[in-house]
């Protein structure tokens, strides 16, 4: 079976792709098959993977969703990439930015993404995507597809404040049937300064406003310089620095995800 999680929050910079990448390896390094999706018009994901051409591909999640949408003939196998780490992904573009706008004229616009998916998921047996910094209607179209969300939040200042907001989304696909079954995966703190009493403040406030009905992750990715440096190499933080402590966080947070997903060998 398929486990499609989204990495979502409306506030940039706070480790959404970073996150979605190193989960996705980390899941691929256990052994999972897993294909990335890249729903940001930005394309940060695919171009942290290396694919540094992404506004110039002939195929992306764009070219797709624009067919469904359409109602042209399209496959989803069409354009996938498969990275030199063991993961797939289907690459995103600025040309998302007018699929964005285009599925206002069309019926079902929260479920092009999803149907763009549908014939996948017999082939992985994790989908992880990558959502833009803002709840729109790209970001509705993740999560209506997705069984649950993976909330990073930057242990910084006013970062844990926007948490609410991610919520309220959450609560509004779920109660306007878009996607009753929503689950929040778990809050992940990140670029966590751990020899700071701030970050731990901050992240005794998430768990003190959170905790009850949400689960937060145990593990914590913490602040380090390596991380920063991926993008730039197109690799993950396991190729880049695998005994440093970020290369350790992502792997206890991807063990944390298939144990519960009862997926740990
Ligand atoms: P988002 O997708 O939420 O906008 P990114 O994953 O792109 O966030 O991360 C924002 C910036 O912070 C990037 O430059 C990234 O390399 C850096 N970054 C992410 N996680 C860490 C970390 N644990 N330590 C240091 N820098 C990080
Ligand atoms: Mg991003």
């Amino acid at each position: 079976m398929c486990k499609v999680i989204a990495v979502a929050n409306h506030k940039g910079g706070v480790a959404k792709t970073t996150t979605a990448i190193n989960l996705g390896i980390g899941l691929a390094r256990e052994g999972q098959k897993v294909l990335l999706v890249d729903s940001d018009p930005q394309g940060s994901m695919t171009s942290s993977l290396g694919y540094k051409d992404h506004d110039s591909m002939d195929y992306t999640l764009a070219t797709g969703m624009n067919r469904i949408m359409d109602g042209k003939k399209y496959d989803s196998n069409e354009g996938i990439l498969h990275h030199a780490e063991g993961v797939d992904l289907i690459p995103g573009c600025l040309d998302l930015s007018v699929v964005a706008a285009n599925l206002s004229q069309v019926l079902r616009a929260e479920y092009v993404l999803s149907e763009y998916l549908f014939p996948l998921r017999e082939k992985y047996g994790w989908m992880i995507i990558d959502c833009m910094p803002s709840l729109e209607k790209l970001t509705i179209n993740a999560l209506a597809v997705a069984d649950s969300v993976i909330i990073p939040v930057q242990a910084a200042y006013l970062s844990t404040k926007g948490l609410s907001q991610i919520m309220m989304t959450i609560n509004r696909v779920r109660d306007s049937k878009v996607n009753p079954d929503l689950k929040v995966e778990g809050i992940l703190m990140t670029m966590v300064n751990g020899r700071t009493n701030y970050a731990k403040e901050i992240i005794k406030k998430v768990e003190e406003d959170y905790k009850d009905e949400n689960p937060i992750f145990e593990s914590e990715i913490p602040l380090s310089v390596k991380v920063s440096e991926c993008s730039k190499l197109g690799e993950s933080i396991y190729k880049h620095d695998p005994k440093g402590k970020a290369a350790i966080a992502y792997n206890k947070l991807t063990r944390e995800i298939l144990e519960k997903g009862g997926k740990l060998i």
